[in-house]
């Protein structure tokens, strides 16, 4: 017996769905896609940076949605200056929780600065435009 024949004797033991079940799953997974609240942002795609050792590795720039060729750059290896504080009786869960809130936190800040740059490139090089919005998931 190989890995293979294995692998088809736990498939063929798996309960299989009916098409009923499996449309219904699909109708779901389409209803939810719909539901969702797309969020718009006027934060570009950004360019992601070079590995290192190269002079910008670490650098992710946000060029202007209107190729201007202005870009905002963040240095994406700058430490938090916050230190993490988690107490010593932590459970993993905790643990986990805390670190989400920093990483979310430190995201809305980023998020922040990168539109503020941008409205303020707007404001002295496009004036009389908005950003132009994009949509994320
Ligand atoms: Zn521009």
């Amino acid at each position: 017996m190989t890995a293979d024949t294995d692998l088809d004797v736990l498939l063929a033991e798996l309960p299989q769905p009916s098409s009923r079940e499996a449309f219904a799953e699909i109708e779901a997974a389409r209803r939810a896609a719909e539901a969702r609240t797309p969020r718009r942002t006027i934060v570009p795609e950004p360019v992601l940076p070079p590995l290192w050792p190269h002079p910008d590795s670490g650098i992710v720039r946000f060029p202007c949605a209107l190729g201007c060729g202005w870009t905002h750059a963040e240095n994406i290896a700058d430490e938090d200056p916050d230190p993490i504080s988690v107490p010593l009786s932590a459970s993993p869960k905790e643990i986990g929780r805390v670190l989400s809130e920093r990483a979310e936190r430190r995201a809305s800040l980023l998020r922040q600065r990168v539109e503020s740059a941008i409205r303020e490139h707007f404001k002295v090089a496009h004036e009389g435009q908005e950003p132009p919005e994009r949509e994320v998931w």
